[in-house]
């Protein structure tokens, strides 16, 4: 039997060619790093939650108008998704200060933003992914004008839905990135949403207890990281009720619960 060609391996996913022109299939690791890979570790089933949440919070997405590269789940860790011409940008949308604006304006953690801020950073991780104006991504043609506009348009859209979404089931929506991607048709492309959505690259605040269900917790030393994944899961209606806490997230009672 030939093995499927990989096309790609990343921290946390590996894509491989899918079944037909212009699909890929996209696996998610159990691996995580934070700080461009300086710290690495593993978070025990991450990659099936992450696969569940995305592929909820895509098609979701999708319901609301917003073109996506995702197609179908395949199975506990894949799912087949378009194939696209990445755009080199990583799009961070904040609604309140955390991580890296705080430390770089001394805005303390927690406090919310006056208004929903768009940020750019390049991808290239041998410079540990700069933050970028639009005007470097349009003198060096990363993406075109237009892309931007529609990029942007996208990513505020985005952001109104999930800020709603998670507060419906009692989570802040703090930051999260997006990724972009080109779809050619003939001479004419057009931008849609690419990569993942999950608690990898989302800041997932408790409303109540401010407690963080996302990566933070890895990238912080805080542990309960497997829990608070599935907390999200959990809470999306994507688990089984386990019988554990449900409203208000309590780790340590969590912890206990599941005798760790
Ligand atoms: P910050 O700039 O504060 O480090 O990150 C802002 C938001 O974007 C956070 O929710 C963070 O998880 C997400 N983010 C930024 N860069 C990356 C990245 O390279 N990978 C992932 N998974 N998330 C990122």
């Amino acid at each position: 039997m030939s093995r499927r060609r990989q096309i790609y391996e990343g921290k946390a996913k590996i894509l491989y060619e899918g079944p037909e022109p212009g699909t890929l299939i996209q696996y998610f690791k159990d691996d995580a790093t934070a700080f461009n890979a300086q710290k690495k570790g593993t978070i025990n089933g991450k990659g099936v939650i992450n696969n569940r949440i995305s592929e909820y919070v895509f098609t979701r997405l999708s319901h609301i108008g917003i073109p996506t590269h995702f197609i179908r789940r395949l199975n506990m860790r894949e799912q087949l998704v378009r194939q696209v011409e990445i755009i080199p940008i990583e799009v961070v949308i904040r609604n309140v200060a955390a991580g890296s604006i705080s430390k770089r304006l001394g805005i303390p953690e927690g406090e919310p933003l006056p208004h929903t801020l768009i940020e750019y950073y390049y991808k290239d991780d041998a410079l540990g992914d700069p933050m970028v104006a639009e005007e470097h991504i349009a003198c060096f043609g990363w993406a075109s004008n237009e892309e931007m506009q529609d990029i942007s348009s996208m990513a505020i859209r985005v952001n109104d839905f999930m800020v709603g979404m998670f507060a419906a089931i009692n989570i802040r929506l703090v930051d999260f990135k997006l990724e972009f991607g080109r779809i050619w048709d003939g001479d004419y492309s057009r931008v849609i949403l690419a990569d993942e959505i999950s608690p990898d690259g989302c800041r997932l605040w408790d409303m109540i207890t401010g407690e963080k269900l996302d990566k933070d917790r890895f990238r912080r030393d805080l542990g309960g990281e497997e829990e608070a994944y599935q907390e999200v899961a959990r809470r999306l209606g994507l688990l089984e009720n386990d019988g554990g806490p449900s409203e208000v997230f309590d780790l340590t009672k969590h912890r206990k619960l599941r005798g760790k």
